[in-house]
């Protein structure tokens, strides 16, 4: 069986030193730290409905991209009330926004969810209550209930993306997004990459072994992959898909990478 905890500390504190360069480490641990209690948080609907809108848009696009943005983005999909009556000219004007990604169909989503959104909130009371009819923290048969749930339900939530979902809505499962996978492959966690179950269950397994919460451990891992996650100080990931940054990783003596400079 894998180390899961030396693996994970291994990582942990590679991203801390690396981040250090640029960050103090007392506020890349503090910056670290906010993830801890995400699991805990309450959500209102409008925070509930803010998640499935900006997980449509990064579905398919450049982080960055979407990241930069947000604002406008929010400035139209903040109120599912007001999105549930966008008509096409609305739908018109906000695609004409120099400002919008000018996707058609993510824009369609959002007002769709939003009406979506709208009928469960008046028949459950709120979002949240809607959630807890699944009681998804009991089990992962539970979990993965709700999981095909909302993937029926809201239009443009596919595989992944419904996992994304989850984990920002607080639920113990973390994102198998390509980041992840590339990173568990290499550790010899998963067979193949395109595993999105195996790395969900591989990320639980994480979690059991280190007792932090699902969202910690998503992050961690996710600062070590991607590009760029300036809020732990690092202008460049590690474990990058094109020229990992192997001689400055603690964790080389789990991986079983060999490619390039490796
Ligand atoms: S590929 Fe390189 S950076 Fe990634 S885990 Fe292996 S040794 Fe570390």
């Amino acid at each position: 069986m894998p180390d899961y905890r030396a693996i994970f500390e291994a990582v942990e504190s590679t991203v801390i030193r690396v981040g250090s360069d640029n960050l103090p480490t007392e506020e890349i641990r503090k910056n670290l730290d906010e993830y801890k209690s995400f699991e805990g948080k309450k959500l209102s609907d409008a925070d509930y409905y803010w998640v499935f809108v900006y997980v449509t848009f990064y579905s398919g696009f450049r982080a960055a991209t979407v990241t930069a943005r947000l604002p406008v983005i929010r400035k139209y999909f903040a109120d599912f009330h007001l999105a549930s009556s966008y008509g096409p000219q609305d739908i018109d004007r906000i695609l004409h926004d120099p400002e919008m990604i000018k996707n058609r169909r993510k824009i369609q989503a959002c007002v769709e969810n939003a009406q979506t959104f709208k009928e469960i909130v008046s028949q459950h009371g709120s979002f949240q209550g809607y959630i807890d009819s699944f009681a998804p923290k009991a089990s992962s048969t539970n979990l993965m209930r709700l999981k095909r749930e909302l993937q029926h339900r809201f239009v443009g939530l596919g595989r992944v993306t419904t996992f994304h979902v989850l984990t920002d809505i607080g639920m113990p499962v973390l994102k198998p997004d390509r980041v992840m996978c590339r990173v568990f492959k290499r550790f010899g966690l998963v067979a193949d990459e395109k595993d999105i179950e195996g790395v969900v269950k591989q990320g639980g397994k994480f979690a059991e072994h280190t007792g932090h919460p699902i969202r910690y451990i998503d992050i961690v891992f996710v600062a070590f992959g991607q590009v760029r996650s300036t809020e732990f100080g690092l202008d460049r990931g590690i474990c990058l898909e094109k020229n990992p940054r192997c001689s400055s990783c603690g964790a080389k003596e789990f991986c079983t990478y060999d490619g390039p400079a490796c």
